[in-house]
C-alpha cells in the first residue's frame, strides 16, 4: 500500500482522464493518471482514421440538439463551461494548428492525431502517468477511497473514472469502470451498439450487383416510423454502411429488439411526378427501359432495379405494364432491405448507455452518492455522432470533472 493520499487519482488516460491531468497539472493537486496500457491514449490515437476529428464548431445549444439521447440536457452546463471553443483555444494554445472539414468538423491540419495526444500530454509532468497500471478494485473508507491495482494500491481523496465504454477493447475500454461504480452503488444502462454498421443477408445475397455503391445523399426511414433521416449510404459485402447508417444505427439497434427491421431506402432524388414524366415522354417511349432508369438513379443500380422489379431491361418504355411502373417507382422510392443485426458493442465506434446522468451533478460530473467520485468521458450515459462529438464530450467532462477538485488544505 502506497500510504500518500493523493488529492486525486485518475482512472484512463483517454481524451477524458488526459484533460483531467492537464486541469490538475495546473490547478497544482496532487494526483495520478493511471492506464492499463504500455502508453496513454490508445484509442485516441486511431479516432478519425488516425486523424482524430478533435471537435467542431457547434455551440452547446446546436451540439445538444444533434444528440440523440433523451437526457441530453444534462451537458448543458459542461458544454457552456469548456465547449468546443474553448477546446480551440486549447490546442491553439498548445500549437496545434486545426482545420476545418466538411464546414464543421476540426481535425488536425497535419492530419495526425499524435498532434492531439501530444498536446494533451505536453503539459502533464510525466512521472505522475503510471501505465501498465490495471485498476482491479476501488472501496471507500472513511473519507478516502482505495484503488487496488495490479501493482500498488493507491489512496486518495478523490478519483476520476474515465475508463471509456466497450468500444474497441483491444485499445483499453472494456468497461471496467461500470463494475467499479456499481460496487460503489451507482446504476447504469448496458452499454449497446452506435455509430456502427449493420447487416444484411438481403444485400449480402445481391452483392454482385451492390456492393461498393455509395449514395451521396439519400433518404432511409425505419419502417414503421414517420421520420426520415438523410446522408450517405455505402452497400457493402455485408450489408450496409456509411454516415447515415453509422447516425441510425442505434436507433435501428433497439428497433431490432421488438421487431423484423426493415429500412426504406430511396434510390432516386425525383419525386413521384418527375418519375412519371421520364416514363410518359414522348421522347422516351423508344428507349429501353434500362436506359430511363439510369436516369433516375445511380447508373450502377438500375439493372438491379429492374431486376427486383422483375422486368426485362430491353423492354421499350412503351411497353411497361402500368403495374410494372408502380413496382418500379415502388422500388425506387421505397427499396426495401431487411436488417439482421447491428455491428455488436465491441466494433462499434462508440457505445450508448453507461453511468444513469441522473446520479451525477451535472454541473461538477460528482457523484449525487458518493462524495469524491466523479465521472467522465464515454463511461457516462452520453455519446454522440461522428463529427468530434464524442471527444469533445469527454474533453469538456474531463475538464469539468478535475476543475471541481480542490485541494485539500483547500476542500
Ligand atoms: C475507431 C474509432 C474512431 C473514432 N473516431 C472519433 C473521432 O474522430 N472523433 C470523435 O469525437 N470520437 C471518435 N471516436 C470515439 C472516441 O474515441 C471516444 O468517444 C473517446 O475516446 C472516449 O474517451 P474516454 O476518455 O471517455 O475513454 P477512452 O478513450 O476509451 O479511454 C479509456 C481509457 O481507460 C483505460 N482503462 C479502462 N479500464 C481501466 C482499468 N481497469 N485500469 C486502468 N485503465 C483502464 C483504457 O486503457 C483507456 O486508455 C472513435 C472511436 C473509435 C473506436
Amino acid at each position: 500500500m502506497n500510504f500518500e493520499a493523493f488529492d486525486c487519482v485518475v482512472i484512463g488516460s483517454g481524451p477524458a482522464g488526459l484533460m483531467a491531468a492537464n486541469i490538475l497539472e495546473k490547478n497544482n493537486l496532487n494526483y495520478l493518471l493511471l492506464d492499463k496500457n504500455n502508453f496513454a491514449g490508445r484509442k485516441l490515437l486511431i479516432t478519425g482514421g488516425k486523424r482524430c476529428n478533435v471537435t467542431n464548431i457547434y455551440n452547446p445549444k446546436e451540439f445538444i440538439d444533434e444528440l440523440k439521447f433523451k437526457h441530453r440536457r444534462f451537458l448543458y452546463s459542461t458544454l457552456s463551461k469548456y465547449g468546443t471553443q474553448e477546446i480551440l483555444e486549447f490546442f491553439n494554445e498548445n500549437n496545434v494548428e486545426l482545420a476545418l472539414e466538411k464546414k464543421y468538423q476540426y481535425f488536425p491540419k497535419s492530419s495526425k492525431s499524435s498532434d492531439i495526444l501530444n498536446a494533451l500530454l505536453e503539459n502533464i509532468d510525466q512521472r505522475k502517468i503510471l501505465l501498465n497500471t490495471t485498476v482491479t478494485d476501488i472501496t471507500k473508507e472513511n473519507n478516502s477511497f482505495i484503488i487496488e491495482t495490479n501493482q500498488k494500491d493507491y489512496i486518495t481523496r478523490n478519483v476520476i473514472l474515465a475508463t471509456g465504454s466497450k468500444s474497441y477493447p483491444k485499445t483499453g475500454s472494456t468497461g471496467d469502470g461500470i463494475i467499479f461504480s456499481k460496487n460503489l452503488g451507482h446504476s447504469f444502462t448496458p452499454f449497446y451498439p452506435a455509430e456502427t454498421h449493420v447487416y444484411s443477408e438481403q444485400v449480402k445475397k445481391d452483392k454482385e450487383f451492390l456492393q461498393g455503391i455509395s449514395l451521396l445523399d439519400c433518404e432511409v426511414t425505419i419502417k414503421g416510423e414517420k421520420k426520415a433521416y438523410s446522408g450517405g449510404v455505402i452497400f457493402t459485402h455485408f450489408g450496409l454502411s456509411g454516415p447515415l447508417i453509422q447516425n441510425i444505427s442505434e436507433l435501428i439497434y433497439f428497433n431490432l429488439q421488438n421487431n423484423e427491421t426493415e429500412l426504406l431506402i430511396r434510390l432516386t432524388t425525383k419525386n413521384i411526378t418527375e418519375i412519371l414524366e421520364y416514363f410518359e415522354a414522348k421522347e422516351n417511349q423508344k428507349a429501353r427501359v434500362i436506359r430511363i432508369v439510369e436516369k433516375l438513379t445511380i447508373k450502377r443500380l438500375a439493372r438491379f432495379i429492374l431486376k427486383i422489379s422483375n422486368i426485362d431491361e430491353t423492354k421499350l418504355v412503351a411497353n411497361i405494364s402500368k403495374k410494372e411502373k408502380q413496382t418500379l417507382i415502388e422500388n425506387l422510392l421505397r427499396f426495401t432491405v431487411k436488417i439482421d443485426r447491428v455491428e455488436n458493442i465491441s466494433n462499434s465506434f462508440v457505445n450508448g448507455g453507461g453511468i444513469k446522468t441522473s446520479e451525477v451533478n451535472p454541473k461538477t460530473m460528482e457523484s449525487k452518492l458518493v462524495d469524491g467520485l466523479f465521472f467522465a468521458g464515454e463511461l457516462l450515459d452520453i455519446h454522440g455522432p461522428i463529427g468530434g462529438f464524442n471527444i469533445t464530450m469527454a474533453l469538456s467532462t474531463g475538464y469539468t470533472a478535475a476543475s471541481s477538485i480542490r485541494r485539500k488544505d483547500n476542500a
